[in-house]
């Protein structure tokens, strides 16, 4: 019955939040040196910076949370969520970890080496990170149309080029990768799902040159929902059915759950490669606790087993990419740039073409998160040239990514429609004004240029 798309949830818990001034913003944009991350939260009217470790939990998973027992060795929950984990992945060995990175950093200890190469569609940043301390070089090799946010519509943007990928290999040699990391869904350009058939292919192509296969599955719900959406063959097979094939075609998965867990915190290495998991073991309890709770509390072992499954639930993804679409028909009615079709988890604004005044090199994308926070108090995130700009190693001079967006993420569970209205609104009131808006200037970055958006510095051009 199409009349029958409300949340499928009602409302147990409110918390209030804050309309603040435009004067009181500017203010606290001014002193956060314009950078979204150093504004304080309780100043943030709908926070769109993330949708990570901001998910509302179920009643189920607050009732759950009663029943953590002590994390150590062995400890009760972390056999409940072994068993929840074993059920979607149809993976054997799991290792917990505090959060993602945690499990990226185990993921690139064991599988990458200094001066070789690390295959992907679109790595995360913190892999990034992770692969940059050890000398690995990350290199993406998404569909072109995916790294294109003017692009035209294509259910699956977030594939691998399996063309690029083999003339890559044959370029450097399969004895110099180290390892293909399948993001899903794509997080960099816009929350795009990676195809069966894709996953499928590159884990074949990989297979033939004896390189391991690696899955980033923080979003790995919404890829099979747009698998059962879109993908011929899948309409009538259950989400658990589509994510069990996907896990199929890789050797380890890392996860940081504070997606499609649908928890605040928590992260997860799982591996059907029993030496891998005894070196993963032997990190965690390193870095990150023991083998039965790698840095997560009793309780949050509980919630994560719970919150898994609630998110491989078909009505819950309906609404959950449901609403998604719904702030990008508006935004597309009102001729706002976004990347089409919308992802998982967000709305992506394509800065160049909202401010095509503004060069690259002034920041057009962190601009538009700026004006945004100052005319609504909505925060969003800038995915572009500051993100993802990169120094040549040689010249030292700056590198502009070919993708230069603003995400507004959505949080699970959290935001009714009228919130996102409200962006909707507040993003025409500044379209219709963009040829006012000039460009800012970055007066600080951090020693770790793929991580410098967090703790960036800037000014307003004048
Ligand atoms: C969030 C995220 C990570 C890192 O996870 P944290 O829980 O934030 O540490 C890694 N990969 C992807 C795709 C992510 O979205």
């Amino acid at each position: 019955m199409r009349f029958m798309t409300a949340e499928p949830f009602r409302i147990k818990m409110i918390e209030r939040v804050k309309k603040m001034t435009k004067k009181d913003r500017q203010q606290w944009l001014k002193e956060a040196g314009y950078n979204i991350f150093k504004i304080k939260a309780e100043n943030v009217y709908i926070d769109c910076l993330t949708d990570s470790g901001t998910s509302a939990m179920s009643s189920e998973q607050w009732s759950a949370l009663m029943l953590g027992d002590e994390s150590y060795a062995g400890c009760k929950s972390f056999y409940k969520l072994e068993s929840s984990v074993q059920d979607i992945f149809g993976i054997p060995f799991v290792q917990p970890t505090h959060q993602g990175r945690g499990a990226d950093f185990i993921m690139a200890q064991i599988y990458c080496e200094t001066g070789k190469y690390a295959l992907g569609n679109m790595h995360f940043d913190t892999f990034r990170g992770n692969a940059e301390i050890i000398g690995t070089h990350p290199v993406d090799l998404v569909l072109d149309v995916g790294m294109d946010a003017a692009s035209e519509y294509h259910p699956f943007k977030g594939n691998i080029d399996l063309s690029k990928m083999q003339r890559f290999i044959d370029e450097k040699g399969p004895e110099n990768i180290n390892v293909v990391i399948i993001t899903i869904t794509c997080n960099n350009n816009g929350g795009q799902p990676v195809s069966m058939k894709n996953i499928r292919e590159v884990s074949e192509m990989a297979k033939k040159h004896n390189i391991p296969v690696v899955i980033d599955s923080a979003r790995m719900a919404e890829n099979a929902y747009f698998i059962k959406t879109r993908e011929e063959g899948y309409k009538d097979k259950t989400i658990k059915e589509i994510t069990r094939e996907m896990f199929s075609y890789c050797e380890t998965t890392v996860m940081s759950s504070k997606k499609d867990g649908l928890v605040n915190i928590g992260g997860l290495f799982v591996t059907r490669n029993e030496s891998v998991y005894h070196k993963a073991n032997h990190l965690a309890i390193v870095h990150e606790g023991f083998i039965t709770y790698g840095g997560m509390a009793g309780r949050d072992l509980e919630a994560l087993a719970v919150g898994l499954q609630e998110a491989c639930d078909e009505q819950y993804l309906e609404y959950r990419v449901g609403q998604i679409n719904y702030l990008g028909e508006k935004l597309k009615k009102n001729n706002i740039p976004i990347i089409i079709p919308v992802g998982g988890h967000g709305v992506y604004i394509d800065g160049k073409r909202f401010f095509p005044q503004i060069p690259q090199c002034e920041f057009p994308s962190q601009r538009l998160v700026c004006a945004l926070y100052e005319e609504a108090g909505v925060r969003a995130a800038e995915l572009g040239a500051c993100a993802f700009g990169r120094k040549d190693p040689e010249s030292g001079e700056d590198i502009w990514p070919q993708l230069e967006v603003m995400r507004i993420a959505i949080s699970r569970r959290v935001y009714t429609n009228n919130h996102l209205d409200v962006i909707a609104n507040a993003l025409d009131y500044i379209y219709k004004k963009r040829d006012s808006y000039k460009g800012i200037h970055l007066v600080y970055q951090g020693p770790m240029v793929s991580l410098r958006h967090f703790t960036a510095s800037f000014e307003l051009l004048e």
